[in-house]
């Protein structure tokens, strides 16, 4: 007698033939999200993967971990038992106890997918339940809308009892969509974009601006802890610190000051390009939303836009910033997110930022900058974090 963990695959299911693999990289994620917790076995069988532990493992640990992973619709602990229907009897409703003493009403389903075994799916239901309103007489059976549906699984080689499927992480596992550089401030919105990016399958890479003396070693201990909180979810993130101050004070010297947000933009996106192209990365990340701020203006984003060569996603586009911060909350980034830690982007900020600006001004204003050597010179002085 066991406790495990049963997993649904989610979008998974509708993979086709594809299906092994996206299963295969979930398994491998949810291993190496496990591995210091003990050597934990991962089966497949039908559209379940038991996930098991050696004895003594912290299985509450290890549910808390796989409720993180994508790709996972739903999932349940469940009571592995051996082949008999008496241990079902006897240990279900001591297993379910604290979920059955808080209901009043609930049902039995059970699924037979081993048709040898000799009792079938109605008499497994009626028997249990029977024995389940003896030891808990204060329920009643509702077959239409239970409080709590008792799962009785019948398989090839074990039986499994739980109760109540809990939900999964839900997207594509990391690791199935290819790789992006997520483009990571200290702010709100980067981290979440990052998480989105990452929910549907994309493995992260990170890249930070950082412009000492002007930023603190704070502000960047910041990006190390947000990211902290998005690889729960992403897995292992690289993240690259691209030193930005000489870039930053050269346009603050040489360009129009109402052109500044967005210069700094276009060579934040020529140095990001860079990274991210030697780390494998197909696409860059950032966490603007339409109309936020001045550099978040159609104008603007298309000036930005004009400087990659790599799509750029932009998962909040459309979002209001409580949808945003909503999510921030959930994956635990709003607090971080808030510590009052200058960022490069609040350094030099113009007073008067030009919403529409002509990409025919920005690229005048450009040409008094040496960008070649600008660009390489940060690249070459990037320095690489691994933060899992
Ligand atoms: P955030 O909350 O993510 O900081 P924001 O609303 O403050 O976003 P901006 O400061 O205009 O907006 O930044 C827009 C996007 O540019 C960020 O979401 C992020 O992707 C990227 N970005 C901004 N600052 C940096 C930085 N220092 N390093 C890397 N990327 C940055
Ligand atoms: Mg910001």
């Amino acid at each position: 007698m066991k406790e495990v963990i049963l997993i649904k695959n989610g979008e998974l299911a509708l993979k086709g033939l594809n299906r092994r693999t996206f299963e295969d990289v979930m398994i491998k994620n949810m291993r190496r999200r496990l591995a210091d917790l003990g050597e934990f076995t991962f089966t497949p069988a039908q559209s379940t993967i038991k996930v098991e532990g050696p004895d003594g493992a912290d299985l509450d640990e290890a549910v808390e971990r796989v409720s993180r992973v994508f790709g996972i619709a739903g999932f349940s602990r469940a009571l592995k038992l051996e082949k008999n229907f008496d241990l079902v009897l006897e240990n279900a409703g001591r297993y379910l106890e604290q979920q059955l003493l808080e209901a009043e009403t609930f049902k039995v389903v059970a699924k037979r997918s081993d048709k040898k075994f000799p009792f079938d799916s109605p008499q497994i239901c009626l028997a249990l339940g029977e024995r389940l309103l003896d030891e808990f007489p204060h329920l009643t059976v509702d077959v239409h809308n239970p409080e709590i549906t008792v799962m009785v699984e019948v398989r090839d080689h074990d039986i499994f009892v739980h109760a109540n499927q809990l939900k999964g992480a839900g997207g594509m596992p990391v690791g199935t969509a290819g790789r992006a550089a997520l483009m990571v401030s200290g702010g709100i919105d980067s981290p979440v974009a990052g998480w989105m990016m990452a929910k549907r399958g994309v493995e992260l890479t990170a890249i930070h601006f950082a412009s000492p003396p002007y930023t603190s070693e704070r502000a960047e201990q910041k990006v190390h802890d947000l990211l902290g909180k998005v690889a729960r979810y992403a897995g292992r993130i690289e993240l690259s610190v691209v030193p930005f101050t000489e870039i930053q004070e050269q346009i603050r010297d040489k360009c129009p000051e109402d052109l500044f947000t967005i210069i700094m933009r276009r060579l934040m996106v020529l140095c990001a390009e860079r990274i991210a192209k030697h780390s494998g990365c197909g696409a860059l990340i950032t966490g603007e939303s339409l109309g936020q701020v001045a550099s978040q203006t159609l104008g603007a984003i298309a000036c930005t836009d004009a400087a990659a060569t790599m799509p750029m996603f932009r998962p909040l586009i459309g979002m209001d910033k409580d949808e945003i911060i909503a999510i921030s909350r959930k994956i635990d980034t709003f607090e971080i997110s808030i510590l009052p830690f200058e960022d490069c982007c609040t350094v030099f900020t113009p007073r008067h930022p030009r919403t529409r600006p002509k990409i025919a001004d920005v690229e005048a204003a450009e040409a008094k900058l040496d960008i070649e050597s600008l660009v390489e010179r940060a690249v070459a002085e990037t320095r690489k974090i691994y933060i899992s």
